[in-house]
């Protein structure tokens, strides 16, 4: 087993009498594909709104774990000045959306140069003076960009409307778009949603080539238990903000606590 990326700890989140996570700790390893599941209303989407800095947790701690130290996810939202989630995405976390918000009125490959723009210091377009440095970046950004629609199958779609995809490729290009930051974790929230039996295929096949081919770190809500299944090294499963079970698909399969969660039965 190799060492934890992201470490959950003790994580409650409240909205006002709302307790939507309560003392949730976890840990994400890297190179793995790890599920954050639960029936509806278990509080998964607001643990990633946590994890990729939209909130700022109540109580508890969410460690980015790195060489040069830990970055604890709450102080870089909530930094003077300078601080948001912008700053967790520079940190390398990544994240797509359970309902798609690509720039639908933007090419493919534009959505793409627009997230390395967004995730870079600089930003890679922003330069005024068009120095031999930022030629090379924005050489590199577009690389980069057709690198990741490649991997996606979207380079016959680079200069299409990104709002013309057929919906299944939107979702791909939603996780080039993150791919194209480089992201030491990548967050997917509900990747299957919507998507046809051949096409949620694809996208598991997807998701697996980021973890064997590219050593990616991912993290994934999902729904779809077939996929789920498929897919994940570890499980994390949800249930009223708590979690509920934790382990490899077979552990959290046959856990009797997980049947009676999604029978409804207490
Ligand atoms: P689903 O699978 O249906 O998307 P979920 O597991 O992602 O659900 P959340 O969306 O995280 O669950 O919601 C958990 C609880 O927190 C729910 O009771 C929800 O109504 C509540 N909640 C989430 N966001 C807010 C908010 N901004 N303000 C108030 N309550 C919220």
């Amino acid at each position: 087993m190799s060492a934890p990326i992201l470490e959950v700890q003790n994580v409650t989140m409240r909205f006002g009498g709302i307790v939507a996570n309560r003392n949730v700790s976890f840990s994400v390893e890297e190179g793995a594909i790890t599920a954050l599941i639960g029936p509806n209303g278990a509080g998964k989407t607001t643990m990633f709104n946590c994890i990729t800095g939209f909130y700022r947790a109540s109580e508890g701690r969410i460690l980015l774990k790195g060489d040069g130290g830990d970055e604890d996810i709450g102080d870089l939202v909530t930094r003077p000045i300078s601080g948001g989630s912008h700053l967790v995405t520079r940190a390398g976390i990544a994240r797509t959306f359970q309902n798609i918000r690509l720039f639908k009125e933007m090419s493919v490959v534009e959505n793409l140069l627009v997230a390395q723009h967004r995730a870079t210091r600089n930003g890679i377009l922003s330069g005024v003076l068009r120095t031999s440095a930022f030629r090379r970046a924005e050489r590199e950004a577009i690389d980069r960009a057709y690198y990741w629609l490649a991997q996606m199958g979207l380079v016959e779609d680079a200069n299409r409307l990104a709002g013309e995809l057929p919906y299944g490729r939107q979702r791909r290009l939603e996780i080039a778009r993150a791919m194209c930051t480089s992201p030491r974790l990548i967050c997917l929230d509900e990747p299957a949603a919507g998507l046809n039996p051949s096409e949620t295929r694809e996208l598991a096949q997807v998701i697996q080539r980021l973890c064997s081919d590219h050593d990616q770190t991912v993290l994934v809500i999902e729904h779809d238990m077939g996929l789920v299944m498929r897919i994940s090294d570890h499980i994390v499963v949800l249930d009223h903000g708590e979690v509920i079970s934790d382990g490899t698909p077979e552990h959290v399969a046959n856990d009797a606590a997980v049947v009676a969660a999604y029978l409804g039965v207490s």
